[in-house]
């Protein structure tokens, strides 16, 4: 029997474990994709494996995924009844922070590993899972290539005037600087528009990723020149429960005067704020476009509000505007938000047509728009899957 190599793609948050599965015998194609959320919980695993089983869906014992090895060896399970034939010679993981270094994806040696873990203070929500993820596959294939792949890498570039907070200069040197995250996101729509509209890609581009966490991009020339994430994940536009934006005399404020700890603080930005807090109603989109109440309405608002207002300063930031590109779970799919962003926006050279944003086209300016206005389904996944391809064959090529 032959054996199909393949590459296992895994993306370990605080409760979820995603994950992909690529063919890798030629360019990469995806055969599978799934999650098991709520780990440590009530455990759940879905899966899509292509032409095999199907759509999988079921509550799972939580013993099986009390952590992300049981989700691990409990995704494993499904994957090999279902491919047997599959032999997974590269893992690639999601790693949220490469540090001021690591502007590429990276073989994870006990060297890197020991450097992610330096890291962890940085992505104390995000990183740890990570690093779990990738202790959990060396575990389960300790003969295949372990690759970490960045979401600050695509961000490295940025001009020291992006990269800086006007604090004391000992803290840039502390690593104390404007990362920038969903790196594989933009890295993904930025080869797409390449692909597909060179011109384009040649110049100056925004990118709104619209999801659950949400951050914009502003790419010259195919590259990051300024992102309105900066140091963790929470700066920058409100998402689906972090803040974005605020003034960090607020964290003084509760502090100090309503005795609040550090930890009650950041569990406030990070879980309890965006569009959940000032709703009071949910973290989901599509929940409170239905909701059609004063409190829900508040919330939309500030959303496109910031938006808009991070568009022109990118824009600034670019020295002008050639396309503004949506992606994520709401970019791909409100007509709404994206009709509600760009409207009365031809200042800046954009011009909205009703009828392809009502299609979801793959276009939706007008013909005469000066700049053009996109909606990209993002996949971060294939970039993790070409980056593990990358440097399997680096290191077959270097062995033979
Ligand atoms: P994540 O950051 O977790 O990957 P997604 O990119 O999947 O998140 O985006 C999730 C968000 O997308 C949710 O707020 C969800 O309500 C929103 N969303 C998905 N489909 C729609 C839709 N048809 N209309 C409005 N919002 C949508």
């Amino acid at each position: 029997m032959t054996t199909l190599p393949v590459a296992l793609t895994l993306n370990a948050g605080s409760s979820s474990l995603k994950f992909s599965l690529f063919d890798i015998s030629a360019a990469p194609a995806q055969m599978a994709i799934g999650l098991v959320e709520n780990i440590g919980g009530q455990p759940r695993l879905k899966a899509d494996l292509g032409d095999t089983l199907a759509r999988v869906e079921r509550e799972l014992p939580p013993h099986e995924a009390a952590d992300h090895i049981g989700a691990l060896a409990t995704v494993l399970d499904l994957l090999r009844a279902a491919f047997a034939d599959a032999k997974a010679s590269v893992v690639g993981h999601r790693v949220v922070h490469g540090g001021p270094l690591h502007a590429e994806p990276i073989v994870v040696t006990e060297p890197v590993l020991a450097e992610l873990r330096r890291l962890s203070p940085f992505a104390p929500i995000h990183q740890p899972h990570n690093i779990a993820g990738i202790e959990a596959a060396r575990a389960a294939f300790p003969d295949a290539l372990q690759v970490a792949c960045f979401d600050t890498a695509f961000h490295r570039h940025h001009p020291k005037a992006n990269d800086v907070f006007a604090l004391p200069r000992e803290y840039y040197d502390r690593g104390i600087r404007r990362y920038g995250f969903h790196g594989l996101s933009y890295e993904y729509i930025s080869g797409e528009l390449k692909r597909i509209a060179p011109q384009i890609h040649a110049g100056r581009v925004v990118v709104a990723h619209l999801g659950n966490g949400a951050s914009m991009c502003g790419i010259l020339g195919g590259r990051s020149v300024a992102s309105t994430m900066g140091f963790t994940a929470l700066d920058g536009l409100p998402m689906g429960t972090r803040c974005g934006q605020v003034d960090p005399g607020v964290i003084f404020y509760m502090v100090q005067q309503e005795g609040r700890t550090i930890d009650e603080v950041r569990d406030i930005f990070y879980t309890k704020s965006g569009l959940l807090g000032l709703s009071g109603i949910s973290n989901d989109m599509r929940v409170l476009e239905g909701a059609g109440v004063p409190e829900a309405n508040e919330a939309i608002d500030y959303f496109v509000f910031r938006i808009r207002r991070e568009l022109g300063g990118l824009a600034a930031a670019l020295g002008g505007l050639d396309a503004l590109v949506f992606c994520g779970g709401i970019g791909e799919n409100s007509r709404k938000i994206r009709r509600r962003i760009c409207d009365g926006l031809d200042w800046i050279g954009l011009e909205l047509d009703h009828d392809r944003n009502d299609s979801n086209a793959r276009v939706i300016s007008t013909d005469f728009s000066r700049a053009r206005i996109m909606v990209i389904p993002t996949n971060e996944e294939i970039v993790i899957a070409r980056a593990a391809q990358r440097l399997l064959s680096a290191r077959q090529d270097a062995a033979s």
